[in-house]
């Protein structure tokens, strides 16, 4: 599938238009001063502990907005359904999707609706996309940053993580995933991990009004280990992380075990990873604490010319390469 995008769809699709054009594949578009973005939601099974495909497509995109450290202005809204789908089941999601962009403060102003023949669809599709507007307190942000060295994006882009900054994430990791897991028919397993699932644009303002960030990304498909590997890649700079420091629940951690597959590449659904300059990131994980979503935040390292691409000190002592996933440990799952 990504290779098929790379080489048979993004060639006809991308140009160099906008100041955080399509080619740099981060979370939004940035044009003038329009941030834009969009998302299709496939999520099986649509309800899951701690939410369904509505508050999913809500805080999905709302997240993308935000993390490129705009302020979510507007949102649309669009349902792909399969002929015969139970209405009060579609009525249960819009009903999430609208009390979750209501608790973020973020009006739907326009949407769709297409019904397909059985079979056209796997029950349900949602689209939703947002357009953002720059977030006031960016701008003293990178002023923070640029205080202790160059920045050259306005935007709090990928490829903006330097040698040094240190990593914050904004809580505990993989608990979407395993939530999506633990709700699926036909696998055995019983746990009381309910997903991340929220909007952070409350919670990433406060972070911005400390200052000192320089890149953030919401850690989705291929969770925390894409992510770095994102920031690594698009930087040119090495990201060390101590496995200790990074926050993940027992429960998550026994059925990532259980099921073979890595909590490092489970996605989350609120969830934040950011880059700040070191002197400023005491500053910035004590502000996400002080938030709901932001409770567990920790930081798990730093970025550093000494290593190529991610590491990852274990436990014991040893050190492990973290590689972007091939493919989706739980696919599915936004
Ligand atoms: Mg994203």
């Amino acid at each position: 599938m990504q290779r098929m995008l790379r080489e048979r769809v993004l060639p006809h699709l991308i140009t160099d238009a906008g100041e955080v054009p399509l080619s740099a594949m981060d979370d939004s578009g940035v044009i003038g001063d329009i941030v834009l973005t969009t998302d299709s939601h496939t999520v099986k099974p649509l309800f899951f502990p701690g939410g369904d495909i509505g508050s999913l497509s809500i805080a999905g995109t709302i997240n993308d907005i935000s993390v490129m450290g705009a302020e979510p202005v507007a949102m649309s809204f669009a349902v792909v359904a399969e002929e015969g789908f139970d209405a009060d089941e579609l009525e249960r999601i819009a009903k999430s999707a609208g009390a979750t962009a209501k608790k973020a403060g973020v009006p739907i102003i326009t949407g769709d609706t297409k019904v397909v023949e059985r079979g056209g669809v796997d029950g349900l599709i949602l689209n939703t996309s947002a357009v953002g507007k720059r977030q006031p307190a960016l701008d003293g942000n990178l002023t923070e940053v640029a205080r202790h060295r160059p920045i050259a994006s306005r935007w709090l882009e990928d490829r903006n993580v330097a040698d040094g900054d240190a990593i914050i994430v904004s809580g505990t990791l993989g608990d979407h995933g395993v939530a999506i897991l633990s709700a699926r028919k036909g696998i055995d397993f019983e746990s009381d991990v309910v997903s991340d699932v929220a909007p952070l644009n409350g919670m990433i303002l406060k972070a911005l009004k400390v200052g000192g960030i320089a890149a953030m990304k919401d850690p989705t498909r291929g969770g925390l280990a894409n992510t770095l590997n994102e920031f690594s890649e698009k930087s040119g700079v090495g990201i060390q992380i101590d496995e200790e420091k990074v926050p993940i629940r027992p429960a998550v951690r026994s059925a990532c075990g259980m099921l073979g597959i890595d909590p490092l590449e489970v996605g989350n659904e609120g969830k934040a990873v950011m880059a700040a300059v070191p002197k400023m990131a005491d500053a910035v994980l004590e502000a996400l604490r002080n938030t709901h979503e932001g409770r567990d935040a920790a930081i798990i390292g730093h970025a550093t010319k000494a290593v190529r691409g991610v590491v990852m000190r274990t436990r014991v002592g040893g050190r492990r390469i973290v590689e972007a996933p091939i493919a989706d440990p739980v696919p599915r799952i936004c």
